[in-house]
């Protein structure tokens, strides 16, 4: 678990790697096909031949997925793993669907679970947060949105399926003048500019709310989630940060999952 950003799909394909895993999405966005920069999807080199379910599995863009569709799906795929004496790893994101399948009756009569919480400090997040939307923009953001775009939509379009993703809706108003010729392009570099910066706002309201909500269920629920500080990581570049990552979170995490298993 973690805010958006922190590293756990990473983390994620590092420990199935070590502990012959699979992994299982429970980012409510990426469980689409499409708006792989986006929804910053792990790529094929990134995913090491690791397995991953629930993961670009929804052609419909409009079809809901509820928390309920989820929890059965992700049941199935935790079976279907442990039946091939693998360890299933759920990665992700969305809280509302970890909670749900996590505080249903059953679940923990059936399963052991270990939660790790890969935590970055706000200020640095932030920062990283911002700097990857740029990435994001220069791989292709503006041309994937523009594929999401309705003219004229409203919230029945933007407000659910894949559509709800930040990235799509803050485009709207750029795409809705790009081709006008009655705006002249100065301003259409303005718009452009600001939708951009709506996304890093979006983006960063997202990450208090995601902290928020693990909160809650290390607070008030009682998880007993296992932190991991990968603060040093985000604030260093290139090697630095690799050596940084083994070090801190990964040898971490290594030690959190073996003495579980154990
Ligand atoms: P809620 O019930 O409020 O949707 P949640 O914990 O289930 O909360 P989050 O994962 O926090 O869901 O997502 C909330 C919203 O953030 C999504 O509806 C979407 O707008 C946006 N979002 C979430 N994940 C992504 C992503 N991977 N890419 C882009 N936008 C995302």
């Amino acid at each position: 678990m973690g805010a958006t950003a922190t590293g756990k799909s990473k983390l994620s394909i590092d420990l199935a790697t070590h502990f012959n895993g699979e992994i299982i999405n429970s980012d409510k966005i990426q469980v689409y096909k499409g708006l792989e920069i986006i929804t910053n999807k792990v790529t094929d080199e990134e995913a090491k031949g690791i397995p991953h379910h629930l993961l670009g599995i929804l052609d419909n863009p409009n079809q809901d997925f509820p928390a309920v569709d989820f929890r059965r799906q992700a049941t199935e795929a935790i079976d279907s793993v442990l039946n091939r004496g693998k360890l299933p790893i759920i990665a992700g994101g969305s809280n509302s669907y970890i909670e749900n399948l996590v505080e249903d009756g059953d679940f923990l009569r059936r399963f052991d679970c270990c939660f790790i919480w890969v935590d970055v400090s706000s200020p640095v997040l932030h920062k990283r947060a911002r700097e990857r939307v740029d990435q994001m923009v220069a791989a292709g953001l503006v041309d994937e949105a523009r594929e999401m775009f309705v003219p004229g939509g409203g919230d029945n379009d933007y407000g659910r399926g894949i559509r709800r993703a930040i990235g799509v809706p803050e485009m709207a108003a750029y795409f809705t003048v790009e081709n006008d010729e009655n705006v002249d392009e100065a301003t259409k570099g303005e718009i452009l500019a600001s939708c951009i910066e709506e996304i890093k706002v979006n983006t960063l309201k997202l990450i208090d709310s995601q902290l928020e909500k693990i909160r809650r269920l290390r607070n008030a629920l009682g998880w007993k989630l296992k932190r991991v500080d990968a603060t040093a990581v985000h604030e260093k570049c290139g090697q630095d940060a690799e050596a940084a990552w083994d070090r801190l979170v990964l040898k971490k995490s290594l030690e959190i999952v073996k003495t579980f298993l154990e």
